[in-house]
């Protein structure tokens, strides 16, 4: 009985833990590998990190609404900021490869 007692918990605990891995899985979040290894790695501490990861970067929608077309400032092509990744940190031009302007969202 007293074993069975100490199980429920250490299974409770463990959920816990591993809430914030849950959740970003479930959510699809986009840093949830990152926060999955923070978490699994770093025990306590990590289960901070993953939650404030969790908290700081919320999950975006998917369904991206289509931007208004703009044109790339080096050779002229159009293209939409809503057809490139919002995580991705520069956007080039699929044409002349140039840096893109994401401009305002
Ligand atoms: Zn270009």
């Amino acid at each position: 009985m007293r074993n069975l007692l100490i199980v429920c918990l250490l299974v409770a605990g463990l959920l816990t833990a591993l809430a914030p891995s849950v959740v970003a899985l479930a959510r699809d979040h986009p840093r949830k590998w990152m926060i999955v290894g923070v978490n699994v790695l770093l025990g306590p501490l990590g289960f901070l990190v993953a939650l404030s990861l969790l908290i700081a970067f919320p999950v975006t929608e998917t369904a991206v609404e289509e931007s208004e077309p703009q044109l790339c400032t080096a050779c002229g092509a159009s293209y939409r900021v809503s057809d490139y990744r919002p995580d991705a940190v520069r956007i080039l031009c699929s044409r002349c490869g140039a840096e893109l302007i994401r401009g305002l969202p």
